[in-house]
This record gives structure tokens, sequence and C-alpha cells, in this order.
């Protein structure tokens, strides 16, 4: 047979040849706000209270609030409500209470709030060659010469010792002085840096940042720089230095996010793992306006990057007391009603992806690897060693999501995180599918994944929201 066949093949194509014109003004709207939300939440804390203060704008309301409410009036309904709740100041989970029993299952997009980036050692000021630096312990996965030669940011809290806390937000104003990790010049690089191998281009124990040069006026004292900085710091806040044993404070790119590109097609902005996510599931939240039968979670995690371990991450309790009040608040609370609710539920891990970067493409199979603007990625595992470490989805949940996708008109990609064998890394699927619940990962493809600025596209941003809203709205008896 001869002339025009069908086309079985798996279609792949260009958000950006599918958008119409409204399409183009959410995308405009859409990053707007979502570069106000990189700008403004560089850290896990920080994502915490803004996004907090965005569920208070968009009429959700402290559990404790329900709480009280449920215990004064049993009977008041709960279908509609739109609750949150915190943890620690580092995680946030919101929900759209649904119509059905949580028991039965929920919908849930699980993003984190927290990047790669430079921590302050717990005592961090020294003073070398004159010079008083800041001693740091990288936290997550960096490319540990990334952050050298670049404008820093300090983000923080400190607690003092007459009880005062401190909300440090330091080098991102125009006027604010920043930070910086010194390289060595090139002219004498040879026999000290050209030998090693990248990783150790920069050591860890070189990551100290520049903190500031004026001695104290002459006198016998040692340390001289140290003690002036120490002044400057009791001047500024009242602290002194064993107050910055009591802080966790983040060192991080300074600066805005931006548009990239002529066509001004992309975003670049540090901490785009995961905060596009993070901001995408909030989105689709907030746009979410009619009644639901399932109730909605989005949950943003804290310390992904470091393995999902302590009390902020996927691992702790939060989301499980989290998910055991919503239930407390519907019907009398067992542990039982807990499991079945985590068996019935389904999720989307929402994480990024790598695409494909035309400067190292051998490092991807290209049939199965993102490309930046080809709508949002579903990537089936993660993991590394053959799949070693990593939620491996279920085809009947794939399905779904997909189907999901399809018949929202989301424009959607296959993913996998490189070559067999080429690298590999993981997200926390897997904790939440121990759970009992049908997750897969399923977020935008960045390029430069991990950097001091990751970029990522606006067009997926769009597909993005639109795939998660689609989950959420998706009603489970059509499965
Ligand atoms: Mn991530
Ligand atoms: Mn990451």
């Amino acid at each position: 047979m001869t002339g025009q066949k069908n086309d079985f093949t798996l279609p792949r194509m260009s958000v950006w040849n599918k958008l119409e014109e409204n399409d183009l003004q959410d995308i405009e709207m859409l990053v707007k706000s979502y570069k106000e939300y990189l700008n403004n939440a560089k850290t896990e804390r920080e994502a915490v209270s803004v996004t907090e203060a965005m569920a208070l704008m968009n009429g959700f309301v402290p559990i404790e609030e329900i709480e009280r409410e449920h215990k004064k009036n049993p009977s008041t309904p709960l279908a509609g409500k739109k609750i949150y709740v915190t943890n620690k100041n580092k995680n946030i989970l919101l929900a759209i209470i649904g119509s059905t029993p949580i028991t039965e299952g929920f919908s849930l997009i699980a993003s984190h709030i927290d990047s790669p980036r430079l921590d302050l050692k717990p005592n961090p000021l020294i003073e070398k060659e004159k010079l008083a630096l800041l001693k740091t312990h990288y936290y997550g996965g960096i490319k540990k010469y990334h952050f050298a030669n670049i404008p820093l940011a300090l983000h923080g809290v400190i607690f003092t010792k007459d009880g005062r806390k401190i909300n440090l937000s330091l080098g991102e104003k125009e006027d604010d002085p920043v930070f910086t990790v010194n390289d060595i010049l090139i002219h004498l690089s040879k026999k000290v840096q050209y030998e090693r191998k990248t990783p150790d281009v920069i050591k860890g124990e070189e990551l100290n940042i520049l903190f500031s040069s004026i001695p104290l006026p002459e006198g016998d004292k040692k340390k001289r720089v140290k003690l002036m900085v120490l002044d400057i710091l009791n001047a500024a806040y009242g602290i002194t230095e064993e107050d910055l044993v009591s802080a966790e404070i983040e060192a991080v790119p300074a600066g805005k996010a931006r548009d990239v590109g002529m066509d001004r097609s992309m975003v670049g902005a540090y901490g785009q793992d995961d905060k596009i996510c993070a901001f995408c599931s909030l989105a689709a939240l907030f746009d979410i306006n009619t009644p639901l039968a399932e109730t909605s979670v989005v949950l943003m995690a804290d310390k992904e990057e470091i393995g999902s371990e302590g009390n902020t991450s996927m691992q702790s309790n939060f989301f499980k007391l989290s998910i055991a009040r919503l239930i407390a608040l519907q019907e009398e609370y067992n542990s039982l009603k807990l499991m079945k609710s985590f068996m019935g539920s389904r999720a989307i891990s929402a994480d990024v992806s790598a695409a494909i970067n035309p400067n190292f493409p051998e490092v991807h199979d290209h049939n199965n690897a993102p490309r930046l603007g080809y709508g949002i990625a579903i990537t089936k595992y993660t993991g590394k060693n053959g799949k070693y470490n990593t939620n491996d989805a279920n085809a009947e949940h794939l399905y779904s999501v997909r189907n999901i996708y399809n018949e929202a008109g989301i424009i959607w990609q296959s993913a996998e995180l490189g070559k067999v064998d080429e690298g590999g890394g993981g997200t926390f699927a897997k904790f939440l599918a121990k759970l009992g619940i049908d997750i897969i990962d399923s977020g935008p493809a960045l390029l430069s994944t991990h950097s001091t600025f990751e970029v990522s596209s606006k067009a997926d941003i769009l597909m993005t929201k639109k795939a998660y809203k689609a989950f959420m709205l998706f009603e489970k008896t059509k499965k």
C-alpha cells in the first residue's frame, strides 16, 4: 500500500507551537508571579512564609481554627473548606476538603522547597590572612566551584542569648552588601588547582565566604579583623559570636529571577528545583473554584536535597499527622482509617527532571529524555544502578496520569534521568509510595539543575500548572 499512512508514533511537540493567544497572556501572568515567588522564597523558611501569606489571601485558614470551630459545632459542613497547616516553619500543607470521606483517599501534589546551597557552620567566623571569613558546609548536591566568584546573600534566622529571633536577609536589596567565595586567579592556578579532579576544583573547606576586611585600630590584640566585624554585627543586630551557634544561615546566590533568551521564553534563577513545582501546585490549587469530590492536598517538604531525613522532611510525621487531623475533622479517627486513606490515594511527586543540554547531549537516551519547552515530564522511575532506591511507578497509575493530561489537553513528555548507568538521582516519591499511595514523578525539565542559575521554559510552567490542576480535578469514579 502506498500513500498517506497513519502516524502511530508517540507525539513530541514544542508547547510554543501549540499555544493560543490567551495562553500567552496566561504565561505572562503566571511567570510574573512565579519570579516573585522565587525572589521571596530562596530558602525553605521563606517559602513557607510566602506560601502561608498567599494561602491566607486565597481564603485558606489555619487548621487550628477549623478544629476549634469543629469542636464547638461538629455538624458544620467541611466540604469546600480551605485549610493549611505548617510544621516548624519549614513545611506547609494545604488542602481543599472534598465531599467524599478522606478515608477513601485524596489527591496529592508534593514538592520540596529546600535547594542546594552553602550553610554556615555552627561556629563560622574565622580570621585568615587578615581577612574575616565565614566557614560553610555545603547542603545537597552541588558542584562546589559553582558557588565561587558569584555574589552571595545570607538568609536565615539567629536566636540570641537575650531571647530574640532575628530574621536575616542580607544581600538581596540593591544597596545591601553581598558576599563571595574567592577562587584562585588563573595566573597562579597551575600547581595548586589544575591537577585537581572536577569535584575538587574548589574543595569543601575552601568554601569560605569573604566577610570583612577592616581591622580594629592598632593594638596588641590578635585577630583584629574578626574582632572588628563582631563589633559591626553587634551594632547591627545586637548579637555575639555565641549567638551564631544557635542560628541557621544559608548562603544563596544573590539577585533576582530573570527572563532568559532573545525571545524571553525561559526563566533563569537559583532554586527552581523545586520551587517551580511548589509554585505550580499552589497556582493550580488557588485556581480551583468548583466543589471537589476528592480532597486535594498540596504538600511542600524540606530536606529533600539531603535524603529526606529529619523532622521537616518527607519522612517525618508531619504529613501523616496532617492527614490524620483532616480525618478527625470528618469522623472519629483511628489508625486503620489513616492507612486506608493512604491506600486509596493518588499522588504526583512534583519534582524537576533533566532536559537535554545541547552542550552535553551524550548523557541522555534521546528516546527517553525530556526537552525544554516540550511540556511537563512524566518520570516512571529515577534511582541509579538498576533502579536502586526509587519508586518505580505502577503502569496503572502512569496510565491514569497520562489520560488525565491527555483529556485536559496538556502537552507532556516521557522522561528518564540520563542514560542507564550514566549517573542518577532520586526524589521522595519512594517514601510516599511506601504508605500505599499511587505516586509518580511529574514536573518540568530544567537545564543546569542544582546550579546557581537553573533554566526553565515558560511554556512548561504553564503546562505544569495546568497538569496539576487537571490532576486535582479528576474524578476517581471515571478511572
Ligand atoms: Mn528536586
Ligand atoms: Mn534537587
